[in-house]
């Protein structure tokens, strides 16, 4: 049985009634085939949840089928006036679903009201651009008219990731719906409860049935199901570039769907002598530090320039240590160290950890398993493993940062774009002409300047270059990739 809260918890009322069934067509379906939920701060069942198979995904498809035309015709600003009522009563339910991050994937309940702000903010965003959506027109065709109509797909798929579960959602869920698109969507098996949280609030922000299902499971039976479905045309994947790459090949397959990819990274964050020091490390540190290092974008590869290398180290290694802050359980409202999201996450992280000291290379911070309950791991750093070592290669996805040091300008471009990742780059200087050097030199899809991630404005686009990712999520630029263009050539 999962386990329960003291009633005098303030989070008892949510623990007796987490959704965990299939949402189709605006109804919750249960299936004989579950899967559990551990809570990763605890190592305890938080529950067991309904996987979708072969029939649901049938289901969820023929429903959003069905919804599809309707929902196509609505005016974009009632497609809109849905999405902005959703993004209200998710910041409505924000300590339900605070509550059910901690204890599916582990993060810190205190922190976890900016992530719900944050993504339905999002919601907001897109349903403001719904209306936004236009073709061009033409007249340097003598005697005709000609012109672009955007239109939706129809029924697409969203496969998501687990570390930041309500972002994901944002991200696909907005564009999909503004632009008139129906939408099948499976979140990660290691944290469906929130979205499937959020499902409860789907018909009372007004979406008719069919428009959004959710489809809890896992990438092999529910996420090949939506991948390889002949009747989904168009899939937005998020996840890692193993995966995106099995997904690209199901996609291939079957009906040829577009396929959007927002994949994995190891990005570089540069730092030059003319930094400003103190704000350089602190702001590479807590890139690394947040969700306790699970997020695509962090700055896990630094490169201080070797002149200040010994003073950025300290003050880095400081500022990592102090990001991180106090272990405990993810509900604790005085825990900041959230753990890893689950016992292969932890395993996969340490596993890297162990690896590199077989190879002896010692880190400088941190290593080791905090405590001997949940998936806790120190900071860590490593200094200058080697250009061609795992730990500085491979993504991590863990708290786990590597510091390697340069000589020259140069060189530091040449390393930083050594990779086949190409997700964010950043670099800290005060000269003014190297800024302009690396922003065109980098090989990431973004670049920040005196500031790393998670700086993303949601107006900017966002992806990767290289093997990180295809298409651009975030901005008026994520619609392109949510709606086919036709040409229409009208004789006058
Ligand atoms: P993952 O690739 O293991 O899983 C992602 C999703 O794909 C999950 O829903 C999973 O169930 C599904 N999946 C797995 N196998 C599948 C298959 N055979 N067919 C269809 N679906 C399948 O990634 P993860 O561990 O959930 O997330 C971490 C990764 O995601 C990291 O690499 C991280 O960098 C990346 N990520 C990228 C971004 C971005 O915007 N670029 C954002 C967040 C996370």
């Amino acid at each position: 049985m999962p386990t329960t809260l003291p009633p005098n918890s303030p989070f008892y009322r949510f623990s007796t009634s987490i959704e965990t069934r299939c949402f189709i067509n605006n109804t919750f379906v249960e299936t004989a085939d579950k899967f559990p939920i551990y809570n990763p701060s605890t190592e305890e069942l938080s529950a067991q949840v309904s996987q979708a198979g072969v029939n649901e995904v049938d289901a969820a498809v023929d429903a959003a089928e069905k919804a599809f035309p309707a929902w196509s015709e609505l005016s974009a600003d009632a497609r809109g006036a849905c999405l902005r009522r959703l993004a209200e009563l998710m910041v409505e339910s924000v300590d339900e679903l605070a509550y059910l991050e901690a204890i599916s994937m582990g993060k810190v309940a205190a922190h976890y009201p900016g992530e719900v702000r944050w993504a339905a903010a999002l919601l907001q965003y897109f349903a403001g651009l719904a209306t936004e959506l236009h073709g061009e027109t033409s007249l340097s065709t003598a005697g005709m008219l000609n012109l672009t109509l955007r239109q939706p797909y129809g029924v697409c798929g969203a496969i998501i990731p687990w570390n930041g579960p309500l972002a994901a959602f944002a991200m696909k869920v907005g564009p999909a719906l503004a632009a008139g698109n129906t939408l099948v969507l499976k979140p990660s098996e290691k944290s469906p409860l929130t979205a499937l949280c959020v499902a409860k609030l789907i018909p009372k922000a007004g979406f008719p049935p069919g428009v959004l299902s959710i489809l809890p499971g896992f990438g092999a039976v529910t996420g090949a199901a939506i991948a390889s479905h002949m009747r989904i045309r168009k899939l937005a994947f998020t996840g890692s570039t193993r995966t995106g790459r099995i997904v690209k090949q199901l996609a291939a397959k079957s009906n040829l769907k577009h396929v959007t990819l927002e994949l994995g990274g190891k990005s570089p964050c540069i730092v030059f002598e003319d930094a400003d020091l103190a704000a350089a490390a602190e702001a590479a540190a807590l890139s690394i530090a947040g969700n306790s290092g699970q997020l695509c974008y962090a700055s896990s590869r630094v490169y201080v320039q070797a002149s200040i290398a010994d003073r950025f180290v300290e003050a880095y290694t400081a500022a990592f240590r102090k990001a991180m802050g106090k272990v405990g359980d993810a509900l604790d409202p005085d825990t900041t160290h959230a753990p890893q999201a689950d016992a292969a996450q932890f395993q996969s992280v340490m596993g890297f950890i162990e690896a590199a000291r077989t190879q002896g290379l010692e880190p400088i911070a941190g290593g080791r398993r905090v405590g001997e309950r949940g998936y806790f791991i120190e900071p860590t750093v490593f200094l200058d493993p080697g250009e061609g070592s795992q730990i500085n290669r491979e993504e991590i996805f863990g708290p786990v940062a590597v510091v390697n040091t340069f000589e020259t300008e140069e060189e530091a471009l040449q390393r930083a774009n050594d990779t086949e990742y190409g997700l964010y780059s950043s670099i800290f200087t005060n000269d003014l002409k190297r800024v302009l050097r690396f922003a065109k030199g980098l090989e990431a899809g973004m670049v920040g300047v005196n500031c790393t991630s998670p700086t993303a404005p949601f107006d900017m686009p966002f992806g990767g270059f290289k093997q990180s990712g295809e298409g651009r999520e975030f901005s008026f630029k994520s619609l392109d990739s949510w709606t086919e263009t036709k040409t229409v050539m009208m004789k006058m």
